[in-house]
């Protein structure tokens, strides 16, 4: 499929360098995620993207953890990362943590000061941004910008022996503090932090800042392709200088725009506030975008897959409809998911004629669309539950269901013909009554009848109880991100509703979780990882139409 389709810029990129021999014909690409929080979304797009190319062009790509800020990074999110890149079904050629390098970056940095490139500073964060001008005026050269090189190296070295204190003093590059780019102001190299890092320990006191350690990286690595999201484009003049300056492999990058999806938002920051403010249960709540709340929910890896192949990817920011990626996840459900049934909404159906203690047990398909899904038994008695919204006392126009007089299949068993119901003293319907046509068995239908509506069902003495939780979005609104006031000001009050008791095939009893099904004419349900056999859970993964469209435009 993906032959078919244009070359994208930047197989266009990469195609033109392979044909001029670059590199040696070489493509070694990497995915670079900082482990401040769990993969979501956006991500997915960037690792199809890195391995991707590193696969179409026989190349290589890195698995590179950026972790050089030390108070935000967690070996959990490590471990989390490391998990959803394998079910995503990507393989990194080579694992490897910036802070691997860091004596090496040190290295680099002690070059820079040799060559008379960079200097420390004891100007504090403040005294630093005042002298850094504007986009319309140049900055003010730091009275510390002339220090000698001996001097810059001995104080260097007492802020890596932890001489100073956090904020005392940092490590700056002497570019030019005119240059028309504000990040070649004199970019920060190193900042003081004295906090214990998830793989150093308390071995450094000094951290190098994204710019400087990036690209180092990159090159250390002999990454070809580097390739990131749009807000690094003015990055990378400095992310050039860095590498020309040191004289290392030339890695080159490569900037594409970022993805968001309606409904959600992106940005780990906020997605950690979902999680600490108990908005959601975790990283991995089903309704969260994130890879492990998506599995969680019941969306499949060749989904998310298809999902990002069929966005591409731009050079211009956009946000993408959320409904693409739930017509990924449908797509690929309606392939692989079993057919079973579910009652969500359960009223009685008494068939007063069919044999009390009697039972059948009907054969039915698994996958109508996948023959070697199997068959499995279904049985059937005279107490079924159907769907409340099956009956109706009085049939509305159009109204193919149970009705007094209408006639419907019972979904694999029989047909079946509507003779009344029972209420309550309220004046609720409390069981609803029919009479059965023994001769319209399915699969040896002699009836000769055809009838307009067929029904789902589960037998009252064979139904297992079940858990459901149906999600809706998390958002009211398109772009929470980008409304007025507080992104959890658009938080969508009913995104989650219960359903504590439904009924459903015995035949399920072993579900595990994990496992996705159809629920016949209710959606795609996924066995949520809370779930036991005493206590099946399922999540909504998806409607089986888009129902949220079609509210939209109902309006
Ligand atoms: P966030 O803003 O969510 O914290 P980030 O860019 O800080 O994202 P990183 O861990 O640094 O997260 O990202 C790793 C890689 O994933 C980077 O190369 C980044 O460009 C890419 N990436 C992150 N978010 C998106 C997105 N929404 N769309 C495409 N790529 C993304
Ligand atoms: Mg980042």
């Amino acid at each position: 499929m993906s032959e078919e389709r244009s070359l994208n810029f930047l197989e266009e990129i990469i195609e033109n360098d392979i044909a001029d021999g670059k590199n040696g014909g070489r493509v070694h690409t990497r995915f670079p995620p900082e482990p401040n929080g769990y993969l979501h979304i956006g991500h997915a797009t960037s690792i199809c993207l890195n391995f991707g190319l590193a696969k179409k062009y026989n190349g290589k790509c890195n698995l590179r953890f950026d972790d050089t800020n030390p108070v935000t990074e967690d070996t959990e999110y490590v471990d989390s990362i490391r998990n959803d890149i394998e079910w995503l079904g990507f393989t990194w050629d080579n694992e490897f943590y910036a802070s691997d390098y860091f004596d090496q970056m040190y290295g680099f940095a002690l070059t820079l000061i040799e060559k008379g490139l960079a200097y420390v500073d004891d100007s504090t964060a403040e005294e630093i941004a005042a002298m850094k001008g504007s986009t319309i005026a140049p900055g003010t050269d730091s009275p510390y910008r002339n220090r000698s090189i001996e001097e810059n190296l001995q104080l260097f070295g007492e802020m890596r022996d932890g001489k100073y204190r956090d904020g005392e003093k940092t490590l700056r590059a002497k570019i030019d503090m005119a240059h028309p780019n504000l990040l070649l102001r004199d970019p920060l190299m190193y900042r003081i932090k004295h906090e214990h890092h998830h793989r150093t320990g308390d071995k450094w006191c000094i951290y190098p800042m994204y710019d400087f350690a990036h690209g180092q990286s990159d090159s250390i690595e002999e990454i070809t392709h580097s390739i990131c999201t749009l807000e690094f484009i003015h990055h990378r003049p400095l992310y050039n200088w860095f590498i020309e300056q040191l004289g290392i492999f030339p890695s080159h990058q490569y900037e594409f725009a970022r993805r968001n999806l309606t409904y959600t938002v992106m940005s780990k920051r906020k997605l950690l506030q979902l999680v600490n403010e108990k908005h959601v249960s975790g990283w991995d709540d089903p309704r969260m975008p994130t890879v492990s709340g998506m599995r969680r929910r019941g969306y499949t890896a060749e989904a998310i897959r298809q999902f990002c192949d069929t966005i591409g990817i731009a050079k211009r920011e956009n946000i993408v409809d959320i409904g693409m990626l739930e017509f990924c996840v449908r797509e690929h459900l309606n392939k692989i998911a079993n057919r079973v049934m579910a009652v969500l909404d359960p009223v009685k159906l008494v068939i007063t004629n069919y044999p009390e203690g009697q039972e059948d047990i009907f054969i039915a398909d698994n996958n109508p669309e996948d023959a070697s899904a199997g068959t499995r038994e279904i049985p059937f008695s005279r107490e079924v539950w159907i769907e409340r919204e099956d009956f109706m006392e009085v049939a509305a126009k159009k109204y193919f269901r149970l009705a007094p007089g209408n006639k419907v299949r019972l979904k694999n068993a029989y047909i079946v013909e509507c003779t009344g119901c029972a209420k309550d003293d309220a004046g609720n319907i409390t069981e609803v009554h029919c009479i059965y046509l023994p001769e319209s068995k399915s699969g040896s239908d002699t009836s000769g009848l055809t009838v307009k509506g067929t029904i789902h069902w589960v037998s009252i003495p064979h139904a297992k109880t079940a858990e459901v939780r149906m999600y809706d979005r998390l958002f009211k609104v398109e772009d929470p991100a980008n409304e007025e006031g507080d992104f959890k000001d658009h938080i969508n009050p009913d995104s989650m509703h219960i359903l504590p008791e439904v009924y459903i095939e015995p035949a399920l009893a072993a579900a595990q979780p994990g496992d996705r099904v159809q629920f016949m004419r209710k959606g795609y349900f996924c066995v949520d990882t809370d779930s036991t056999p005493e206590h099946l859970v399922f999540n909504r993964t998806a409607t089986l139409k888009d129902a949220w469209a079609k509210e939209v435009k109902r309006g």
